[in-house]
């Protein structure tokens, strides 16, 4: 049934129902369900169609958020998925893991007092019922052409650069040092936020569109980089971000202080059915222990909440401002505390104590001071303000650096910014080598899912423009 729109007045805002909190411990599916079809028509006609959408300016994909509410409403769910899938290479991805509240719906401006459309489920429910409908085709190009691209990473910003260059016909090569792919989409983010199912899918499509991928091919170590430079017309590095920040005291190199990207990988693979050692031989695991996060963002979300499934003893999070400060997603801490984890908010680590192994934390509180240069509030520790927090299981989520890709790449002339990001050129997206561009976590540091699809897709046509004018150079030249 066709909906009208501006219903907001009176229906009010229903988000997918969460499965119930014993079962969403118990396992590591995603816990959204999936709205049905009279929920999503529902939920769209809420939008009062903005003559300027917020939503859309804050979204980093320009989505056309209003238009795609709008046919949903109306139940042209195949017209819906044509203008969502137009900005967006992997819309079912945004719709599950955007941090929609401080993006799209957190500027949804439906009138003060109602509250915003829920935007990301239904792009999750517009793709979603697109794939089982059978609308969902590879980007097969209509033309071939005769130049080669090598991308460096398989994640969300190498993925939707290869999608946009084999739809224009290039041979497209995408190499990763992993074995499956999705970068951080498949062994970072843990199945309860995006079940690998969903990006396996996509890695079927992207091969069947003629996409070529190099998997276990790690540059700069079995394979030069010049190497991939001579055997391509052009390359781009999206190799993301992957140096853990670390953190000082006494204690820290005990046995049991982990690095939160080794034990989120290793509980991914374990689900996706690989022998992996630091599960099986306990370091990794975190089952019948007490655990300490340390951290307050996205990384020590999903870190506390894999704990909690792999049957924790305790679970608590360690962050050293409250819980207002903190730079995770609200949504996220809200599902944490519903399964049980324990926030120790305004605390910071000392020491790590232990003889063998880490047996505890020694931390102590934090208050807020004056806010500094950038307008954020200081924080700094109360004397005499310490205390133990019994751990088995120390975890480190306190951000991520970039490796030393000119020094890995044996190309000591890549350039890079003051914090190790590769430099490119705002338009092109050009390193300071000729036809080598780079995109995604690796030029923004760590960042999101959606701005690496962006800077995929940007790249794309600038590589695009650069292969397409040195054909033009060299037809001239003979
Ligand atoms: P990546 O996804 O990191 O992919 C880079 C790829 O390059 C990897 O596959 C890697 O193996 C490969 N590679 C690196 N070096 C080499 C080499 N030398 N040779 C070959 N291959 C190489 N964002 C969200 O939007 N929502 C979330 O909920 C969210 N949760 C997150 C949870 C965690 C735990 C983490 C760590 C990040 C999360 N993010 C989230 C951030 C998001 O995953 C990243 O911003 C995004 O994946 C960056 O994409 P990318 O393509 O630049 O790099
Ligand atoms: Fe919102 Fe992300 Fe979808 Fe954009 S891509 S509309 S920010 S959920
Ligand atoms: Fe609709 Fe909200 Fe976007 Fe306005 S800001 S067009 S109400 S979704």
């Amino acid at each position: 049934m066709a909906r009208r729109m501006l219903q907001f007045i009176t229906l009010p805002q229903q988000t997918p129902d969460k499965r119930a909190v014993t079962q969403r411990r118990a396992d590591f599916a995603e816990i959204y369900q999936d709205f049905d079809a009279p929920r999503a028509a529902e939920q769209s006609s809420r939008c009062s169609q903005c003559g300027v959408p917020f939503c859309q300016i804050h979204c980093p994909l320009s989505n056309n958020i209003p238009d795609w509410l709008k046919l949903t409403a109306e139940g042209r769910l195949e017209e819906a998925y044509e203008v969502s899938s137009a900005t967006n290479t992997f819309p079912e991805i945004c719709g599950r893991i955007c941090p929609q509240d401080r993006l799209c719906e957190g500027n949804c401006v439906i009138e003060k007092g109602f509250e915003s459309v829920t935007i990301g489920a239904v792009e999750r429910y517009i793709t979603d019922t697109a794939f089982e409908m059978g609308w969902v085709k590879p980007g097969k190009p209509r033309f071939e052409r005769p130049e080669s691209v090598g991308i460096v990473g398989a994640g969300p910003g190498g993925l939707a650069a290869a999608e946009a260059l084999r739809r224009l016909g290039y041979q497209v090569h995408v190499y990763d040092r992993h074995d499956r792919v999705g970068g951080l989409m498949i062994y970072g983010i843990p199945g309860f936020k995006l079940e690998k199912e969903i990006v396996i899918r996509r890695w079927r499509l992207l091969e069947e569109a003629g996409i070529v991928f190099h998997l276990n091919a790690d540059i700069g170590g079995a394979m030069g980089f010049d190497t991939l430079r001579a055997m391509h017309d052009s390359v781009l590095i999206a190799t993301g971000v992957y140096r853990p920040r670390d953190i000082a005291g006494p204690g820290v190199g005990l046995p049991g202080i982990v690095p939160a990207l080794d034990y989120l990988m290793t509980s991914n693979r374990q689900g996706l059915g690989d022998d992996v050692p630091g599960f099986d031989d306990g370091s990794l695991n975190a089952a019948g222990k007490n655990v300490v996060v340390i951290g307050g963002g996205d990384t020590a979300m999903d870190c506390v909440r894999t704990a909690v499934r792999q049957g924790a003893n305790s679970v608590k999070c360690l962050y050293r401002r409250d819980k207002a400060n903190m730079p995770g997603s609200m949504r996220e801490v809200k599902n944490a505390e519903e399964e049980g984890v324990e926030f120790v908010w305004l605390a910071a680590p000392e020491a790590f104590l232990g003889d063998d192994s880490v047996t505890a934390v020694r931390a102590t509180r934090m208050h807020l001071g004056l806010p500094d240069a950038s307008g954020r509030q200081s924080v700094e520790p109360i004397e005499g303000g310490h205390f133990n927090l019994p751990a088995d299981l120390v975890i480190k989520a306190l951000g991520f650096d970039p490796e030393d890709l000119p020094q890995m790449f044996g190309a000591p002339d890549l350039a890079v910014t003051r914090w190790g990001t590769l430099k490119v050129d705002s338009k092109s997206f050009m390193t300071n080598l000729a036809g080598v561009f780079a995109a995604g976590d690796i030029v923004r540091g760590a960042s999101l899912v959606v701005w690496a699809i962006k800077d995929g897709r940007d790249v794309a046509v600038q590589m695009h423009t650069y292969m397409q004018q040195n054909a033009v150079a060299t037809i001239a030249a003979e």
